[in-house]
């Protein structure tokens, strides 16, 4: 009887998030409120129940009623012929790789991420390198595992933007990298003074607390299923539809790093409040890849968090918080400020025009290790190279360079390419929502964001994993994927704000 294995279904893949969510929920306190000396507690705790979650995964008995219901699917409604496509997907890449490969995966990736601290401080890429060809070998082991038809790295990329291929990557970027480094070069032409004096100072940081609060709350993310705190990186943690937290961070020294974090990581906590009550503890409460999930926290952060009607209603608030030390600054004045653009060498502070092009410097290093056309030991040569050709700026040493990121020393070889799309995504998604809802800004002006969330809800959220990637973004739009809203997006917004 289908329906009691369903039931039985339903039960197991509920015991899977609830594992999920404990580690989530170890992870999440791990980042905020821990104390120090429980560091590698937590590591046992958080192995231990990793294990059992991969144990719950891949039990026989889950395969053998996945396998039945798959094979009976024509009898399922369509939501649980895809609850059970979805899961069998999981359940079948899972149990590709060997426990003892997972196991030396886990131990090699610890101590590379040892040696690329030491690496970037002392910025010796020497120190991290034989770590890192360690890992590269086993990540192309890891794609032999799992399979590919095409290349290795399609294998990698799998895990992070279902679907994505690297020849696909490829030709989006080739097609981007030129037009970007194009408008970059017309920008900087422009000549642009220093950062503005009212800009400079120590902000309090009550107020800005209360700001990134307020903020939130008006985007529509729900305080009772959720909560804000700090963090040194800021993130979202999902423990299930009722409590998604977020976090921020609050430097002295920059006004909006706060604000801009909670509206990024308020973007993914929307999406992740936004599932459907009937997926509850089951496989489809989640995006379909990382880019789609990024697309929802750019989206937010970029083309609404840095657009002028956002700040033509929050700046009189922000004055009112900094008397003083903002009197006289109108919104134009913050739209400018947060939208100057300037090719820097670090990829976390890129701006919109720039971002990408860091992205794309490590897609083609990730492919060529990958594909075997380069070794570790050129890296740091590969990355110079690029980042002049792109950004015309010179790389001084290794812990500003090939060194910044930490993707790679956890052994997270194709991630990098998600975040590109999620900027891609997001203005394609973007262009839509200007289509569908015309008075958009009128409505942002006022602090009113229902249309915008209830557009998200009904073309993004509320699909959780029925759609892939690549299928929302058409479905919302009525294109596939592709550069040209992202790029006519850029050069609409900076084209007047520099006067090209
Ligand atoms: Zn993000």
């Amino acid at each position: 009887m289908s329906h009691e294995k369903l039931r039985d279904l339903r039960c197991r893949l509920g015991e899977i998030a609830d594992v999920s969510a404990a580690i989530s929920l170890l992870r999440w306190d791990q980042e905020t409120y821990m104390p120090p000396k429980a560091a590698s507690g937590r590591g046992q705790q958080l192995a231990t129940l990793s294990a059992i979650g991969h144990r719950l995964l891949t039990a026989p008995e889950l395969g053998r009623i996945l396998h039945e219901l798959n094979d009976s699917s024509d009898q399922l409604d369509a939501d649980d012929a895809k609850l059970v496509s979805e899961t069998l997907y999981d359940v079948t890449r899972a149990a590709k790789l060997p426990e003892s490969f997972v196991k030396e995966f886990e131990e090699t990736s610890s101590q590379a991420y040892e040696a690329w601290v030491t690496a970037r401080k002392e910025s010796q890429f020497a120190v991290f390198q034989p770590h890192l060809e360690k890992i590269v070998g086993l990540v192309r082991q890891k794609a032999d595992y799992l399979g590919y038809a095409d290349s290795p790295y399609d294998a990698l990329v799998e895990d992070f933007e279902r679907g994505m291929t690297a020849s696909e990557l490829h030709r989006l970027f080739t097609e981007l990298a030129p037009r970007l480094s194009a408008l970059v070069a017309r920008i900087v032409a422009k000549p642009e003074g220093d950062d503005p004096e009212w800009l400079k100072g120590n902000w309090e940081e009550s107020a800005r607390w209360d700001m990134s609060v307020r903020v939130l709350r008006d985007m529509g993310y729900n305080f009772a299923a959720g909560r804000q705190d700090r963090s040194v990186h800021p993130f979202t943690m999902e423990m299930g539809l009722e409590d998604v937290r977020v976090t921020t961070r609050l430097s002295p020294d920059r006004l909006f790093d706060g604000l801009t974090a909670s509206l990024h990581e308020g973007g993914h906590a929307l999406y992740d409040q936004g599932f459907q009550e009937k997926d509850r503890r089951t496989t489809l409460a989640a995006g379909p890849s990382l880019g789609i999930h990024e697309s929802q926290s750019r989206l937010w952060e970029n083309m609404i968090g840095r657009s002028l009607p956002f700040w033509n209603y929050y700046t009189p608030m922000l004055r009112e918080h900094f008397p003083s030390q903002l009197a006289g600054v109108e919104a134009e004045d913050v739209y400018r400020a947060l939208n100057r653009v300037h090719p820097s060498l670090i990829r976390v502070e890129a701006d919109e025009c720039t971002y990408n092009l860091h992205i794309i410097v490590r897609f083609e290093i990730e492919r060529a290790l990958i594909e075997g056309q380069a070794k570790v030991s050129e890296i740091p040569e590969f990355w110079n190279a690029k980042i002049t050709e792109y950004l015309g700026l010179a790389v001084p040493d290794d812990a500003r360079g090939c060194l910044q990121d930490i993707h790679w020393s956890h052994g997270a070889v194709g991630y990098f390419p998600t975040y590109a799309l999620g900027n891609l995504y997001a203005a394609q998604l973007f262009e839509a929502i200007l289509r569908d809802i015309p008075d958009l800004w009128s409505h942002v002006e006022h602090g009113d964001f229902r249309p915008l969330l209830s557009w998200l809800r009904t073309h993004i959220h509320q699909y959780g994993r029925r759609k892939t990637a690549g299928e929302l973004v058409r479905d919302a739009s009525g294109q596939t994927p592709s550069n040209e809203p992202f790029l006519t997006y850029l050069t609409g917004k900076y084209g007047e704000l520099y006067g090209l």
